[in-house]
């Protein structure tokens, strides 16, 4: 199951939760203030790879790839 990232349109506050694919977020309880009012967030991984600026294996000064071909 994949985990999926809310926040609370109430209280601001930021969760996760582990649901199934195609869960809707009417499911979806603020475990904080007990609200359904929460959006979707974009899951960790692909927030992660948008944001942080840390590239997976390809980027140009990765050194532990491995596909570089040194010998
Ligand atoms: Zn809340």
């Amino acid at each position: 199951m994949p985990l999926y990232e809310y926040m609370c349109r109430g209280c601001g506050a930021r969760f996760e939760v582990l649901q199934r694919i195609g869960a809707g977020a009417e499911q979806t309880v603020c475990p904080k203030c007990g609200g359904h009012e929460v959006a979707k967030q974009l899951s960790t991984f692909a927030s992660a790879m948008a944001g942080s600026g840390a590239m997976p294996c390809g980027s140009s000064s990765s050194s532990s790839c491995g596909s570089g071909g040194f010998s």
